[in-house]
């Protein structure tokens, strides 16, 4: 049984004209949505990575004919190295040869690659184009298609090169997520489960008692989860657009699980088994600051996130250097993501050497 009601659309709301609507739909009514939100039927050049193509290609071909767009449809690789400057170029090509203007849409359709490649080619193109992103991943659906991060990525490290590019439109269809793989499925939960952790303890409690139809992909249970996720984003996103303030709490688990994908070489771990093994430290170490958060509840949920096991040469210093080695790290002292309880996170400036090494070592003993 559905607990929200999904027609309602969740806003972002920002200043002067960038508020949008993030939109629960059937992707059939993507076009219509479009035209709802403001753009004109006409050329749309949508750009997807081959494994979404697989599945969708031919149905969003037909549902733009049938509502008179010339669509032009890219399909890049699929994984992290398509953010790359290369493929980049590859938009900007298509784009340009194709005679596009101002009002030209673009339509990020694929998980979070496609939507940071897409929409930072939608924010760079004739200096900005309108983007829609309908997001086909997990991750995607409750985090990266919302709130306008875009970007590529660069030798030096992930996500160096970018733009805030929002969006004219977010149309979730929760449909789309029974094609993933179950790795992807279980690495996309991790960010949902962040979104309760930081900011909604009722939701967090939800996920608990939900928690294994959540995992088997239950469709009585799934839109239901994205929704409550997308919220939390929506509104720490309307409330710090540019990352200024307290939209760094969504960062929770992300600077240890960075050290994890960097320690154990970018593609062992998913970003969401990282950032999941991420969460643990840094629920571990917010346990060791305040004896209100309940440790145990937060384990026996991220505990049965399935992990590939830690390779056994893997030590606290080596995560500790891959963590220093971060050039977001670099330019500043470390600060972490911690909660004070379920459902309230805060940024700490003061973590001892010791309160880390603890905090690694509690993950590294769950190998
Ligand atoms: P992804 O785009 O690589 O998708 C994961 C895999 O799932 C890919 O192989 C993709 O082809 C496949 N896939 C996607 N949708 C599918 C579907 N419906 N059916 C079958 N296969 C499908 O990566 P991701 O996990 O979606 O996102 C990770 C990326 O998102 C990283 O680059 C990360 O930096 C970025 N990110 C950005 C933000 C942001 O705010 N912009 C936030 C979080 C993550």
């Amino acid at each position: 049984m559905l607990l929200q009601n999904l027609d309602e659309p969740v806003p972002v709301t920002l200043p002067l004209n960038r508020s949008y609507n993030i939109q629960f739909a059937d992707l059939d009514e993507l076009p219509a949505a479009m035209r709802s939100a403001g753009i004109r039927a006409g050329k749309v050049l949508v750009v997807t990575d081959s494994n979404v193509a697989t599945h969708y290609r031919d149905r969003l071909d037909a549902l733009f004919i049938k509502d008179g767009w010339d669509a032009l449809v890219l399909v890049l690789p699929p994984g992290e190295t398509t953010k790359s400057p290369k493929h980049l170029h590859a938009i900007y090509d298509a784009a340009l040869t194709w005679n596009i203007d101002r009002r030209t849409p673009i339509v990020a359709f694929g998980g979070g690659v496609i939507g940071d490649l897409a929409g930072f080619a939608a924010a760079t193109l004739l200096r900005g184009l309108p983007v829609v992103q309908v997001p086909t991943s997990l991750i995607a659906q409750v985090d990266s298609a919302i709130g306008g991060k875009t970007g590529i990525n660069h030798a030096e490290g992930k996500n160096l090169i970018g733009a805030f590019h929002q969006p004219e439109l977010v149309l979730v269809d929760t449909k789309l997520l029974y094609t993933l793989d179950r790795r992807q499925w279980t690495s996309g939960l991790a960010e949902a489960v962040k979104h309760a952790l930081i900011d909604d303890e009722p939701y967090f409690a939800w996920i608990e008692k939900e928690w294994n139809r959540i995992l088997a992909r239950d469709p009585d249970v799934v839109p239901d989860m994205v929704y409550r996720a997308v919220k939390v984003k929506a509104r720490i996103v309307g409330e710090d657009e540019l990352e200024l303030g307290h939209r760094a709490l969504l960062n929770f688990g992300h600077t240890f699980g960075h050290a994890l994908e960097h320690a154990t070489g970018y593609g062992t771990l998913t970003h969401g088994e990282a950032v999941a093994l991420g969460m643990r430290a840094a629920s571990f170490l917010s346990r060791r600051l305040h004896a209100k958060v309940d440790q145990h509840r937060i384990d026996a949920v991220l505990g049965a996130f399935p992990t590939p096991a830690l390779p056994e040469g893997l030590s606290a210093y080596d995560l500790t250097f891959a963590m220093r080695s971060d050039k977001k790290a670099q330019a500043g002292h470390l600060r972490f993501v911690l909660l004070r309880k379920v459902g309230c996170a805060y940024v700490e400036d003061d973590v001892t050497p010791a309160d880390l090494e603890a905090a690694w070592d509690h993950v590294l003993g769950l190998r």
